[in-house]
Formats: structure tokens, C-alpha cells, sequence
């Protein structure tokens, strides 16, 4: 059943590469894909399997809320989950013990907000959007942004469950950084949303590398890198290797690739490909994109086996997890 509804999905995307080139408010030439017929609206998609994020996000999207709204709500119930130790609350720490989260946010004006390894605070998605809101900055970073998010009224909160804690001490009686494709580098949640008046915005939330070297930031706080958001064409976040994604500023140049006239698959797997480049010698790593353009068709793609992103619209809640990959 959700082999087919991909299918059909994908059978939409084919259909929609037809793209027609006009020149924008700045004078530039860009090329938007064709109205379809029928337009994919309300929608949100996000990284891995998070079906909790997509549903939340799609229960703000019916009820009328904005695309920011629906990332901003989806990606903190990602962040509370306890369980989940690649984001917010029981994320696993750097290597001195210190769980410190990266986020972003973006919307349709192209506003954005910021934190990078804050400590102590639960939901860094909510302080980058203060930051983006209430302050002239794009970023804020350690101590700063804590203190702002005390000042915003965020509670001080332990982020180190003792699962994440005993296997941190585990870890410590080696202390070998090898990261474990799919294990114990991802599961960053992205997430991208269409509300029903057809703007887009995401949001990208993250506990980072496991046992990370302590002040280390990837790509998920970074606009362009982890998250990247164009009203006009469409949005990208990524996960996997943050220094990989940022080496090639992977979320700006997948939405730049549909600017171009690639539908969002075949831009994300131009971006995965352009990594590789750089890499030829490396099968190590894992990076996975996921996209969506301005009439709401879909792409993901990743390196290795074991990544999947969900989708929820009025076609369901659909785990892409038949999606391609680069080492098949
Ligand atoms: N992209 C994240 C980072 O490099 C890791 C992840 O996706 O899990 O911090």
C-alpha cells in the first residue's frame, strides 16, 4: 500500500518537471515548475521517520496555521521525546558529557533564527525562532543563547537522561570518535512544511555528532547548509555528516538546482552526488536530503541504505522508506 502511494508519488513528481523560465523581482531569470493541475497543499515532509513530527505539523496545517507554526510544532515533539537521542531532551552529549543543541528556522520571507551549541535548554527550535523574532540577529551561539532563551522565559532544563549518560560513560572507557552510519551520527529532524495559502517554511533541530569534540557545530543550525527556504521555488534541509552538508552549503544548493529546473528528487540527488565528488575515497558516511518545491512535490535522497523521510498530506502519511539511494 505505501510502495504504491510512492509510486504514485513519484508518477506526480515525473509529470511536474515541465518548468517554465521568468524573470523574478531581483531581474534574475529563474525557472519555476509548471502549476500542476492539481496542486500538493497543505503539506509537510520531514527527515527520517519522525510519523509524530509530521503528524503534529499536518494537524496545524489542516487546522489553517501557518507553515511556520506546523515546523516549528513539529520539530519540538521531537525535541521533548526523551527516547530520541539525536534531538533535544536525552540527545547524546559531547565527549566531556555536555548534551549542547543546534537548531534553525525559516520562513517564507526569508527570516531566519538561530542557536548553536546551547546547553541546558529544551527546545532550541523555539529559541531560534525568538532569535529570528525579537532580536536583529540571525545567530546565537554557547552562553549567549542560553542566556537569551532564560531571558525569553525558558526554564532551565537537564538535557542528560541517564540512558544517554550511561552510554556516554561506555563510550569514555575507549573514547575512539568512530561514528556509526545511521546509528550514532543521524536522526537529525528536519522538517519543511506548505501551509493551505502556499507558503513554505522548515525548521532543523539536532543534538549533533555523538560525543562530538565540545563547541563542535555541524550543519543543521547553519542557513544554506542544514536548511534552506525560498518562497518562490521551494525549500531543503539535510542530515548525516554536517561537515560534509556544509562543505557544499548542501540545503541552498539543492533549492538553487530547482531554481534551475530540476524537480526536488533530481536536486537532491545532484547535491548527495556533489558530496561524493569531493569524497571518492570515503564510503564511511552517511547524508541524506529531502526537498520539496513550490507545488509541493517531494524528493529525498542519501548515500547509504537506512534513511527514509515521511510525508503527510491530503494523499496520507506516507514512509518513503522505498526511496533510492546512492550505494545500491
Ligand atoms: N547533521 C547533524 C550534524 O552534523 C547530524 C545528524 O544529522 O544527525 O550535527
Amino acid at each position: 500500500m505505501q510502495r504504491r502511494k510512492f509510486l504514485k508519488n513519484s508518477t506526480t513528481a515525473a509529470a511536474a518537471v515541465i518548468s517554465v523560465p521568468f524573470i523574478n523581482s531581483c531581474q534574475e531569470e529563474v525557472t519555476i515548475p509548471k502549476k500542476l493541475a492539481k496542486t500538493i497543499r497543505p503539506i509537510a515532509i520531514c527527515t527520517w521517520n519522525f510519523e509524530n513530527a509530521t503528524a503534529k505539523a499536518w494537524q496545524v496545517l489542516k487546522e489553517g496555521g501557518s507553515s511556520l507554526d506546523a515546523v516549528q510544532q513539529g520539530a519540538m515533539i521531537e525535541e521533548a521525546d526523551v527516547n530520541n537521542q539525536t534531538v533535544g531532551v536525552g540527545g547524546r552529549p559531547d565527549r566531556d558529557g555536555n548534551v549542547t543543541l543546534d537548531a534553525c528556522i525559516m520562513d517564507k520571507d526569508g527570516n531566519c533564527g538561530a542557536v548553536l551549541a546551547m546547553q541546558n535548554i529544551a527546545s532550541p527550535v523555539s529559541v531560534a525562532r525568538k532569535v529570528m523574532e525579537e532580536t536583529p540577529h540571525v545567530m546565537l551561539a554557547g552562553k549567549g543563547a542560553e542566556k537569551f532563551a532564560y531571558e525569553q522565559g525558558f526554564e532551565k532544563t537537564n538535557l542528560l537522561t541517564e540512558q544517554s549518560k550511561k552510554e556516554w560513560l561506555e563510550w569514555k572507557k575507549t573514547s575512539q570518535y568512530k561514528p556509526i552510519i545511521n546509528i550514532e551520527n543521524h536522526d537529525t529532524i528536519g522538517i519543511l512544511a506548505i501551509d493551505k495559502k502556499g507558503d513554505i517554511s522548515g525548521a532543523c533541530t539536532t543534538s549533533g555528532m555523538g560525543y562530538k569534540y565540545a563547541g563542535r557545530v555541524g550543519d543543521s543550525p547553519i542557513i544554506g547548509a542544514g536548511l534552506f527556504v525560498d518562497n518562490e521555488i521551494g525549500a531543503a534541509t539535510a542530515t548525516g555528516v554536517g561537515e560534509e552538508v556544509v562543505r557544499t552549503v548542501g540545503s541552498f544548493l539543492i533549492v538553487e538546482l530547482m531554481r534551475q529546473g530540476k524537480s526536488p528528487q533530481e536536486a537532491c540527488e545532484e547535491g548527495v552526488k556533489r558530496i561524493m565528488a569531493k569524497n571518492k575515497d570515503r564510503t564511511d558516511f552517511q547524508i541524506g536530503f529531502i526537498a520539496i518545491n513550490k507545488n509541493g512535490e517531494t524528493g529525498g535522497y542519501c548515500i547509504q541504505p537506512g534513511f527514509t523521510y515521511r510525508t503527510y498530506s491530503e494523499e496520507g502519511h506516507i514512509d518513503n522508506s522505498s526511496m533510492s539511494f546512492l550505494k545500491g
